[in-house]
């Protein structure tokens, strides 16, 4: 009787560990399983840039000067590439793009800024994080060499959001950041247009459409899944009276929130803030059930209704993202995992403006 009662038990035993066994190289395999899923399933690296956004047609910009403005936003797509490559936040390959762009006297931003009214030049840049949406932002400084540094700082250093002229000057000294005199910013083509747009205004003209554009910016996504925003600008040719356009606003030329997207505008200022453009399409994403090439388009296209026309870069967290535009043309770039593509003019692209 205690011999079967023993065999019956060893049996119970045998079997219970054979479970076991099996149940343990099942859990095992299903953990191989999750995590060759979770490779193969890794988010995507994306960044996109636009240089501004203007009423050029084709045949109306030189070769050599499309060769040199896809060359400066392959580099800033690149530079900001290796930074998430290298698991590096979307945050600052926005930054690093940014700095590239601001760099080069292409662009409206940085070295290469337009010039006010009074010939000086005012810089406007905002950073966000769609992590926690922390931001920074500077309006009107004047000897920051990297006007997007100094939005970081403003993010990083201080509790505040904004800040701007003579004390966003100081802030900028105070924590470091390399420091130009105003000359700096000076390029002999922004002279030519702030005389063309001083002529134009003493004839009571309109202003050449060439005063409204030429921004830079740029949206990432990272490993993690994070996506941030950010822009840089001189703003408008011809500005007066410490004019402050989009670009430093949070919600009108610069939002971002893993929650919806992330978004950089360029084009004229005043309507992207009464439109607050940037939030609008995130809260579209985030609300409606409007795909972000679809809110991108509706904001842009409602802008365009309101008298104002421009264009932005958008991008969500899962890596879908949407250029939109009503001008002829915006310098724009995309990297992702598949390769880079560099677009100038409406008709080129996947995402065609609604000129
Ligand atoms: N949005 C900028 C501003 O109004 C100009 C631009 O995008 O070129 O200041």
């Amino acid at each position: 009787m205690s011999l079967l009662r023993y065999s019956l038990k060893t049996l119970a035993l045998t079997s219970a560990m054979v479970v076991l066994a099996a149940c343990q190289s099942l859990s095992g395999l299903l953990a191989d399983n999750q995590a060759t899923l979770a490779t193969s399933q890794q988010t995507p690296l994306v960044i996109l840039v636009h240089g501004g956004a203007g009423s050029v047609r084709p045949g109306g910009m030189p070769e050599n000067e499309k060769k040199a403005y896809r060359a400066a936003l392959k580099h800033a797509l690149e530079t900001g590439y290796e930074v998430l490559a290298k698991n590096g936040t979307s945050l600052d390959a926005v930054q690093a793009a940014i700095i590239t762009m601001e760099d080069n006297p292409l662009f409206n931003a940085g070295k290469g800024a337009v010039f006010t009214a009074e010939g000086r030049n005012e810089l406007d840049s905002s950073l966000m994080d769609g992590r926690d949406r922390n931001a920074g932002a500077v309006a009107g400084v004047t000897v920051v060499k990297n006007p997007i540094l100094a939005a970081r700082a403003v993010m990083d250093q201080s509790p505040h959001v904004m800040m701007a002229r003579e004390g966003a000057d100081a802030f900028a000294k105070s924590q470091g950041l390399t420091i130009v005199p105003p000359s700096y910013f000076s390029t002999e083509k922004r002279l030519k247009q702030l005389e063309r747009a001083r002529a134009a205004a003493k004839a009571k003209a309109a202003l050449p459409a060439s005063s409204h554009f030429g921004t830079v910016g740029a949206v990432a996504l990272d490993r993690d899944g994070h996506i941030a925003a950010g822009t840089s600008t001189g703003g408008m040719t011809y500005k007066r009276f410490g004019r402050i356009g989009d670009s430093p606003i949070i919600g009108a030329g610069t939002y971002a929130s893993d929650t919806s997207c992330a978004v950089s505008a360029t084009g004229w200022g005043e309507f992207f803030i009464r439109g607050t453009a940037a939030r609008d399409i995130c809260a579209r994403v985030q609300w409606t059930d409007a795909n972000i090439q679809d809110a991108a388009d509706l904001v842009i296209a409602d802008l365009k209704e309101m008298g104002g026309t421009g264009g932005v870069l958008a991008l969500s967290p899962d890596g879908s993202y949407a250029f939109s535009f009503s001008t002829q043309m915006m310098f724009r770039g995309v990297q992702n995992d598949t390769g880079t593509d560099i677009y100038i003019f409406a008709n080129e692209g996947p995402h065609v403006g609604s000129e």
